[in-house]
């Protein structure tokens, strides 16, 4: 059998000054320069890429912070069957013959892959592959199932293909641009940016945001829009209802390149039009509706961005085609400044879409369901097999596990016991399913704990391969670091149990490069007016050299065999992807999600990104940088609906489903309507006791796309009724307490964990002993000599304890009766230092001895400025802007993340400041 060889691949890697690279967090997909300046160290300095287009040299803080998180720590370094150490080859036999076994006994439907958005195209187009053309199932779906499947339903009823017509130019060409499901100043960073500083150049610009949260987006919106949950299919059709009644239509657009648009207009008058009962539904002022409908009705140049919040949803299909209908009614498609425009979350959500990496896709966007595509992929693949039928989408996938179906599933990159939701069935099925596999250069995570076989796989900056991004820009991500212990690239692995399950031929890939050569072949594959047109199409750079795939510029597809450019729009001449040529409209309705709040579950929980984190945090949650923002899991509240409920700023609350439960620490925000509460996605076991929100989500999804309903579970809240509350603080790592509510966040040079228990406490010295015991241990085991400060107040609860080590503090163990204990910043600021005498009566006291110690939330995560420190800084030198801030404090002046954070400061300063005593 010819196999690669296993030689010492730490030598392989490129080292290269400056590496111009791709950030492999959001769908924006900017462009990075990584300069290593230490490599035993893996230090790396990060700029933003000048010359990229999507970004010319713009980064948001996540893309600042990724030199902190290419470290050593936490990697899986090798391959491990049932936790012992193998090698290599050990590994991939095990796994290419029980897969093979599983396959040969009960069918290839019985194996499945769960791949995701963070692979690059290269790994992604073996992984589908081996699964579609040589297993002979169609079972691989991925974590882009939860992100933007929506899209690809709606573009593909409308466009007959998954095609985004847009490109970022687009953002500054628009004279309205609707965000719509979008938190963009948070989840896609430098689009709100580039937003941003477009509309400062033209103030004349509009924008229009829709949400029913009033995110920090609503910075920069001339309107904002707060819908109800799930009503954007009643809006956009009343929109299309007014397009037509105010003689907006483009009638030679429509005739000429359109189909169906009579039933669809028709599915949207059907519907009740009245101004006040339009209002009354979507939750929206009737004047605000009417602006919105007159600004769309007016402006040519309209620009409709959407993202998460539409996609996430039972009916999210209908609520991308509400979208587009409006578009192809009006003629903005394909033309400069206008059009529908889907913000993809993952950085490479696109490259997997062009691969086939969803269960109901092929390859090259071609169909499972299409006899002819099959067969020109089997043709060309030289495939034994080929599935005939659709695979499980995510959802349905780990049912199946659950249901004993699926016997075996390789999961890669991607942590579904966190993500997926109804996530505590989806560890149930893991952990009584006979074969679990997990790559992923992170050894622990919630999913790898399921893991019969673990396989260590390279991480950013070590990988080689290319992404695409929202606009079809297809760039490379380059490897700079060398590959730690034994970790493999991922299409690597694929490729060998590929050939280790007798296909030797299929899966002779030596490089990278070779991959996306024949994935480029493939695009282009009988691609023409005989066969029919396919969208996606990148011929031109199909058979590129090593030397040449290494220098590959950034490019739009398609990009046909013989062009020398990319492709900016698709659409401009009005050929659509369909039989005919035309486009489709879709009549929908609008539809009421499957699992409604009531007086059991009065609250719809929606889930979300925040600004410095990324999914689940294994690599933002290296940086402590990135936590100073929001360390802690939150749940977002009105406090209108907390009020009534008895919970008050800062209490943990515990938020049920009929699926699960997490817990979480209250915000209470104006911003949050009345009837929801929001809580991030980020949280996971390995961080948090009970902050999975994943475990709450319902596990409903749209009909047509497959894509769970995260942002509509109805659930009820309570307070936590702590006994206690508690932190630690320590230099020294310690695990995750066992507590009702425990959460761990890294800080510079220390651990915090952040406690809360239900059961009144015998004594807070045995639980500090407890807390503390790994502190202790460790100091004893290296014979240093300990010093323990104690303050207990017994008749009001109070217990405070510092250990230092030969003079240095290295932990504090606070316990009271609340939630009200002291600001930790100023106290973490002394970790690892000596305590004067004024320090140590601070530190039992529990107040800083200076309060500017106490700089309060970090709101800058670049230059660290907290709160508190730029409220006393406008109070004091009079700061009037956001510019006046950065001037004084720096705060704002790097990424601009924090910018509209810095506003909203600014706002409620000059509140209190006009409120009369
Ligand atoms: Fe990375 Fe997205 Fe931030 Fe750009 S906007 S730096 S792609 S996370």
């Amino acid at each position: 059998m010819n196999r690669l060889p296993l030689s010492d691949i730490s030598s392989t890697a490129t080292l290269l000054p400056g590496t111009n690279t791709t950030c492999p967090y959001c769908g924006v997909g900017c462009g990075v320069k990584a300069t290593v300046t230490d490599v035993p160290a893996r230090t790396v300095t990060i700029a933003g890429d000048e010359n990229h287009p999507a970004n010319s040299g713009r980064l948001c803080v996540k893309g600042s912070a990724l030199g902190e998180t290419v470290g050593m720590e936490g990697r899986l370094l090798y391959p491990e069957i049932r936790g012992e150490r193998k090698s290599w080859d050990e590994s991939l036999e095990f796994v290419a013959a029980e897969f093979s076994r599983i396959v040969r006994e009960h069918g290839p439907d019985a194996v499945a892959f769960y791949v995701s958005g963070q692979l690059l195209t290269e790994d992604y187009y073996v992984a589908n592959k081996l699964m579609k053309g040589f297993i002979g199932s169609a079972n691989i779906d991925t974590n882009s199932r939860l992100c933007m499947s929506s899209s690809v339903a709606g573009h593909k009823r409308a466009f007959g293909a998954d095609t985004v017509p847009n490109c970022y130019e687009d953002l500054e060409l628009a004279d309205l641009v609707v965000l719509t499901g979008s938190n963009a100043a948070w989840c896609h960073p430098v689009i709100f940016q580039r937003l941003k500083a477009a509309k400062e150049k033209r103030p004349g610009m509009r924008i229009v945001v829709i949400d029913p949260r009033r995110t920090a987006t609503c910075d920069i919106a001339d309107l904002y829009l707060p819908v109800k949950a799930g009503e954007d299919v009643r809006l956009f059709n009343a929109l299309l209802a007014q397009l037509a009644s105010r003689d907006a239509l483009d009638h030679d657009f429509i005739e000429q390149h359109c189909n169906g648009f009579v039933q669809a207009l028709a599915a949207a008058q059907a519907q009740d039009l009245a101004i006040a009962h339009l209002a009354h539904d979507t939750g929206i002022d009737a004047l605000d509706i009417e602006r919105f409908f007159s600004w769309f009705v007016t402006t040519p140049r309209t620009l409709t961005l959407y993202s998460q919040g539409v996609n996430q949803s039972s009916s999210g299909s209908d609520k991308v085609n509400a979208i587009i209908n409006c578009h192809l009614a009006t003629g903005r498609i394909g033309k400069p400044g206008s059009g529908p425009f889907s913000l993809t979350g993952q950085p490479n959500a696109m490259g997997g879409r062009e691969v086939g990496g969803l269960a109901n896709q092929l390859a090259a966007h071609m169909d499972i369901d299409n006899p002819e595509h099959r067969e020109r992929v089997q043709r060309f693949w030289q495939a034994p097999v080929m599935p005939e039928k659709n695979g499980l989408k995510a959802v349905d996938m780990f049912e199946a596990v659950h249901a004993g179906k699926i016997k075996a599933i390789w999961i890669v990159a991607t942590n579904p016991v966190v993500s997926m939701p109804d996530a505590d069935r989806v560890r149930a099925a893991l952990q009584q399913c006979e074969l679990v596999v997990v790559s992923d250069c992170i050894a622990d995570t919630d999913t790898t704990r399921m893991a019969h076989v673990k396989l260590p796989a390279l991480g950013w900056g070590e990988k080689d391969g290319t992404v695409t991004n929202s606009e079809r820009r297809i760039s490379r991500q380059r490897a700079f670091l060398p590959a730690p212990g034994e970790a493999r690239a991922d299409w690597w692995m694929m490729a060998e149990v590929g050939r280790r399950m007798g296909f030797a031929d299929a899966f002779a890939f030596a490089a990278p490069a070779d991959v996306f050569s024949e994935h480029a072949a493939l695009s282009a594959f009988e691609n023409d007016a005989a066969h029919g047109r396919r969208d996606f199409d990148i011929g031109a750079v199909a058979g590129l050299d090593a030397a040449a795939y290494d220098a590959l510029l950034p490019f739009q597809w398609p990009i046909r065999s013989g062009e020398h450019a990319g492709t900016k729009r698709l659409f401009a001449d009005g050929q659509f992807f369909t039989a005919d040529g035309r486009a489709r409209f879709l009549a929908v309705s609008p539809r009421t999600p499957a699992n409604l709040p009531d007086a059991d579950w009065p609250f719809v929980l929606n889930t979300g990104r925040i600004r410095d984190q990324w999914h689940t945090m294994t690599r933002t949650g290296l940086s402590a940088r990135l936590l100073a923002h929001i360390g802690e899991p939150f749940c977002a509240m009105n406090p209108d609906d907390a009020a009534a409920f008895a919970i008050r700023e800062h209490d943990v609350v515990t938020l049920e489903s009929r699926w699960g439960l997490a817990r979480a620490r209250v915000q209470l925000t104006r911003d949050q309507s009345a009837g929801t509460v929001f809580m991030p996605m980020h949280w996971t076991g390995v961080l948090s006791s009970h902050s999975r929100v994943g475990a709450v989500v319902n596990p409903v999804v749209d009909p047509v796309s497959g894509q769970p309903e995260s942002k509509h579970t109805p659930v009820r809240v309570r307070r936590f009724d702590a006994a206690w509350h508690g932190f630690v603080l320590s230099s020294v790592a310690l695990p995750l307490p066992d507590q009702d509510y425990a959460v761990a966040v890294r800080g510079g040079k220390f651990w915090r964990f952040e406690l809360a228990g239900e059961n009144t406490l015998v004594g807070p010295t045995e639980l500090a002993d407890e807390l503390l015991k790994t502190v202790m241990q460790q100091a004893l085991a290296q014979g240093r000599a300990t010093e323990t400060l104690e303050y207990v107040d017994a008749s009001c609860g109070v217990y405070r304890r510092a250990v230092l080590i030969e003079g240095l503090l290295q932990s504090v163990c606070f316990i009271g009766p609340d939630s009200g204990l002291p600001e930790r910043r100023w106290l973490a600021g002394l970790i690892g230092g000596p305590l004067s005498a004024l320090d140590r009566r601070a530190l039992l006291s529990g107040r800083a001895a200076d309060p500017a110690a106490d700089v309060g939330n970090i709101i800058c995560a670049c230059f660290a400025v907290g709160e508190k420190t730029i409220r006393r800084a406008i109070a004091t030198q009079n700061l009037d802007s956001v510019a006046a801030i950065g001037a004084c404090l720096k705060a704002g002046s790097n990424c601009g993340s924090c910018q509209p954070e810095l506003k909203q400061i600014l706002a409620s300063c000059q509140v209190v400041e006009k409120t009369p005593a």
